[in-house]
Formats: C-alpha cells, structure tokens, sequence
C-alpha cells in the first residue's frame, strides 16, 4: 500500500526495528536508507520499517 518510503515512514512515526535483536530506532528514513544509524544494542546497520513483515 505505501507510495513512497517516506510516506510509509511518516506513517509508522519514523521507527524501525533491528534485524538483528529487533530493537525499536526511531530515526529519519533518509538517515536508515543511508546507513547513517546504527542500533543501539547490536551496533548493526540493518533495519526495517516497524509495520513490514516477510
Ligand atoms: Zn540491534
């Protein structure tokens, strides 16, 4: 359903969750799709918007 990545991240209040130990990073989405944050608990650099399951 999401248009654009913004959208959706505006949408969902900007969070994403780790892949690694699924902790929650609210952070811009230009900032995660640039790997320009990293979890706080793993250090990892891989997230996902809150709401997309696979
Ligand atoms: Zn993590």
């Amino acid at each position: 359903m999401a248009k654009f990545p913004e959208a959706a991240a505006r949408l969902f209040h900007n969070v994403f969750v780790c892949k690694k130990c699924k902790t929650k990073r609210k952070a811009d989405v230009r900032k995660v799709l640039d790997k320009k944050i990293s979890c706080r608990k793993c250090g990892g650099k891989a997230f996902r918007s809150i709401k997309s399951k696979k």
